[in-house]
């Protein structure tokens, strides 16, 4: 028999994990996808679960679980503010306990391991755009840090397990990323616009909307996590789109895509949301030969279309 690829995707059937799944099966890989659903969703996956290459399994990564796996693409983590802010321990729990339980399955079985960490690693950057090096400015006893300080322990965590163990890690730095398969109700930006633009409802535009981000189409973003497992560097690699766009800007031509007629209601700015974000992709261009190729525009496009058709 021809030995499969044998992929865990923790966080498989969440909003990346699920495209994920479906790239590594069209590959002819075998793919595991582990979640405990708390923002990941049945329906992200549901045409993948008839496939004979994929299995199902619900664990919530703070407890141990032991598997036989070639490659762990370690995912799980609720990633929009509002769901990582509802509960704070638990996101930092799943953070800290999650990657410890996810490193030490890497260790034992000698699998490959790629962390999808964050651009909020960066907190709210005094430098623009972020390279890699920078160090960061992020509050650590903020509303955001249970993320923030927990992707970094999540980063800390992979390279001591490297250098003590020999691990061979990988460490993503994701950029704001948006495509279809987001949840309704994600709370992120562009799953807010879409939805409340496509409702005929006002447009909700947090502070005075001048804070900028940098959006990935969601299958730029897969080529770039693909590239990056598959490369030997085990040091930090941002990947995310370099276009950056303030709010307002975005908010615009959501409105121009889906109702020119619609209004703006202004919100109060959340606690420690950064003012810029923007990656410096040098090195992913260099070491990978990845750059994004889909337009802002292009890509609201179809996501907008799938939100039609799964609202
Ligand atoms: P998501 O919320 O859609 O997916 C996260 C998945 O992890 C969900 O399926 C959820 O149910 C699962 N999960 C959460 N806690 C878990 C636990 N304790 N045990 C098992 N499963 C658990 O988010 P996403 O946008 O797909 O993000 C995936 C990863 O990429 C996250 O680690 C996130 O921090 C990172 N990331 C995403 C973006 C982005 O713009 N999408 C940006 C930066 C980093
Ligand atoms: N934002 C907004 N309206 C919304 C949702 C978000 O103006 O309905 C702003 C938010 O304040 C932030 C930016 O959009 O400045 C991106 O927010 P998101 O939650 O998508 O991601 P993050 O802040 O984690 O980059």
């Amino acid at each position: 028999m021809v030995k499969k690829n044998r992929n865990l995707i923790t966080g498989g059937s969440g909003f990346l994990g699920s495209h994920l799944s479906k790239r590594l099966l069209e590959k002819g890989e075998e793919v595991i996808c582990l979640d405990n659903f708390f923002t990941g969703t049945k329906k992200n996956i549901q045409d993948l679960i008839k496939h004979q290459n994929f299995e199902i399994i619900r664990h919530d990564i703070t407890e141990p679980i032991q598997l036989e796996v070639d490659k762990i693409w370690h995912l799980a983590c609720p990633a929009s503010p509002i769901h990582y802010q509802l509960n704070p321990i638990k996101t930092a729990k799943t953070s800290f306990m999650g990657t410890y339980n996810m490193l030490g399955l890497a260790k034992r079985t000698s699998a490959k391991f790629l962390l999808a960490s964050t651009s909020e690693v960066y907190g709210d950057p005094e430098e623009h755009p972020q390279k890699e090096s920078y160090r960061g400015s992020v509050n650590t006893i903020g509303v955001r840090s249970c993320y923030d300080e927990g992707k970094r322990i999540s980063e800390t965590l992979c390279a001591d397990y490297q250098r003590v163990h020999g691990v061979d890690i990988r460490i993503m730095r994701i950029f704001n990323t948006y495509g279809p398969n987001m949840r309704f109700d994600d709370g992120r930006v562009i799953s807010n616009f879409i939805v409340q633009a496509l409702k005929g409802n006002k447009i909700s535009i947090y502070g005075d909307g001048s804070q900028t981000r940098s959006f990935c189409y969601v299958d730029d973003l897969i080529n770039g996590m693909i590239l990056l497992m598959d490369s030997n560097y085990i040091n930090p690699v941002n990947i995310g789109n370099p276009n950056e766009f303030s709010i307002i800007e975005l908010a615009n031509i959501v409105k121009e895509l889906i109702n020119p007629n619609l209004d703006f209601q202004y919100k109060k700015l959340p606690k420690d949301d950064p003012k810029q974000r923007k990656p410096s992709i040098q090195l992913a261009k260099h070491l990978l030969n990845w750059e994004p190729k889909v337009e802002l525009r292009n890509g609201l496009i179809k996501t907008i279309n799938w939100f039609k058709k799964n609202m």
